[in-house]
């Protein structure tokens, strides 16, 4: 079984428990400079796919133009609700010199360079989060503008296409913007393969039409690929996962799962912990997509098998 999309570097300690773990094969997302070298760390265990992404939410500590001053950066990339001009002073004030994005891609080239079986993620667009404070634990005033977050995101796409690796994509409220921002690279990189993971997807599911038309029609195909991937806890609304709400769950996930051609899905944990609870939820989403199927739970396993042999194939080179 293969996890598509998980974070175990999140939690640190964890990390140790991977080798013992049910799940055969788990794509290990990057979000930022800190977690990159963390995942680097793990890249060849043999259940890990290391994964080299910038993720959404720390977009605005980086920038890709030169020349600025932290506070002209800032209030560049800060959207609002902006709070006021005091608040985003003392913002400022606390916060560490912004990075050069450049710095950040060669960490992910040197990644990608080293580790043929690793791919890019975590990347993306996330419209509504809220930039945390210094200790990271208040919500400040302040979003990241959908302008920077795009031109983030580019950068992240056109490494997909040179390296021919798959990008694990988040997308929060901007499902319109995101499949703009993957359609403008194939436009730059015509006749170019490429191999989207659109990880807990969370837009309307007939919106998926638009993401499929990219890989063209069966007379006529792309070498655009795009891949679904649902887990439990994000796909299904963080329903509890006590007690009786296994078929509160089915009846969320069903709808989308329909909309998913059954070559094209993916389960995914979106979990923070190596472990256990990890296994727990793949079982979980497995167990879901089987009934939303209606086929046994050995038959979505022997499906979901081969579209992660198809996702990974790039390995085989
Ligand atoms: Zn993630």
């Amino acid at each position: 079984m293969f996890d598509a999309h998980c974070h175990p570097t999140d939690t640190p300690d964890t990390l140790d428990l991977i080798p013992s773990m049910k799940t055969d094969l788990l794509a290990c997302m990057s979000t930022n400079f800190q977690d990159i070298e963390r995942v680097e760390s793990i890249a060849d265990w043999p259940k890990v796919v290391p994964c080299f992404g910038y993720h959404p939410w720390f977009t605005w500590k980086v920038y890709t133009e030169e020349g600025l001053e932290a506070k002209e950066h800032y209030s560049r990339v800060l959207a609002g609700p902006r709070g006021s001009e005091e608040e985003l002073q003392g913002f400022v004030a606390s916060q560490e010199q912004p990075m050069p994005f450049s710095n950040y891609l060669d960490l992910m080239r040197q990644g990608l360079e080293k580790y043929p079986n690793g791919m890019i993620g975590e990347a993306g667009l996330d419209k509504p989060f809220r930039v945390k404070d210094k200790e990271g634990d208040k919500l400040t005033p302040f979003r990241v503008s959908l302008d920077h977050q795009r031109t983030i995101l580019g950068l992240q796409l056109q490494l997909a296409v040179d390296y021919g690796r798959p990008i694990s994509l988040h997308g929060v409220q901007c499902h319109g913007a995101l499949l703009e921002c993957v359609t403008e690279i194939l436009k730059k990189n015509p006749g170019k393969p490429l191999t989207v993971c659109l990880h807990s997807y969370s837009g309307p599911p007939d919106f998926l039409v638009g993401w499929f038309k990219l890989e063209g029609s069966k007379k006529k195909p792309t070498k655009v690929r795009v891949f679904v991937s649902v887990s439990s806890v994000i796909t299904c609304g963080h329903i509890d996962r006590e007690g009786d709400r296994f078929d509160q769950k089915l009846e969320k996930i069903s709808p989308l799962l329909a909309k998913i051609p059954d070559d094209r899905l993916l389960i995914e944990s979106d979990y923070y912990k190596a472990g256990p609870v990890m296994d727990d939820l793949m079982q979980e989403v497995l167990d879901l997509v089987a009934h939303a199927k209606g086929v046994s739970k050995a038959g979505a396993l022997e499906m979901l098998d081969k579209n992660s042999r198809e996702f990974l194939d790039y390995r085989r080179e």
